[in-house]
């Protein structure tokens, strides 16, 4: 059980993911967590630095689509405003959201990597999959109750959230 909440790279943030090192692993397709991974949860534009992270991605030919537990609006509008297919209440840690991301992106589980900010989320549901599951940590330390209940829980599995396997 303790595997299945554990990524296989916990990295500061979505900007020290080294896409290059994603890619001799065989990554194509990325599944981006939305909120506290590509953008502040309670903001509504995506700073510079990680559109341009976006975008570098996309001239490096991989293939992304957000898949976010929040609500449909919200999701809609970081989709156009990046130009990426998404996903909106996911319901993560489903597997089936993540699937529909794989089908969007036409790469199978060993070719795809997950990016995200909760472990019980993002890492959880991907590694149900056995995708690469990438941890970040979170952009904004202010969150909704829910999930400030699931990182006292992330703490128990995680101390430090430092551990990094591969
Ligand atoms: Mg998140």
């Amino acid at each position: 059980m303790i595997d299945a909440l554990r990524p296989r790279l916990f990295v500061p943030s979505l900007l020290a993911v080294d896409l290059d090192r994603l890619r001799r692993r065989g990554i194509e397709g990325l599944i981006l967590d939305l909120d506290n991974t590509v953008v502040h949860w309670d903001r509504d534009a995506t700073a510079p630095e990680f559109a341009a992270w976006i975008e570098r991605a996309k001239e490096d030919a991989f293939r992304m689509c957000l898949v976010s537990n929040s609500l449909g609006p919200r999701v809609a509008r970081f989709s156009v405003e990046l130009d990426i297919p998404a996903i909106a209440r996911a319901a993560k840690p489903r597997r089936r959201p993540f699937r529909q991301a794989m089908e969007i992106m036409g790469t199978t589980a060993e070719h795809t990597a997950v990016i995200g900010d909760q472990i019980f989320t993002d890492v959880l549901g991907g590694n149900r999959l056995h995708l690469f599951t990438v941890l970040v940590t979170p952009l904004s330390p202010l969150e909704f109750w829910t999930t400030r209940m699931l990182r006292r829980a992330e703490r128990l599995v995680m101390p430090g959230r430092k551990a990094e396997r591969e």
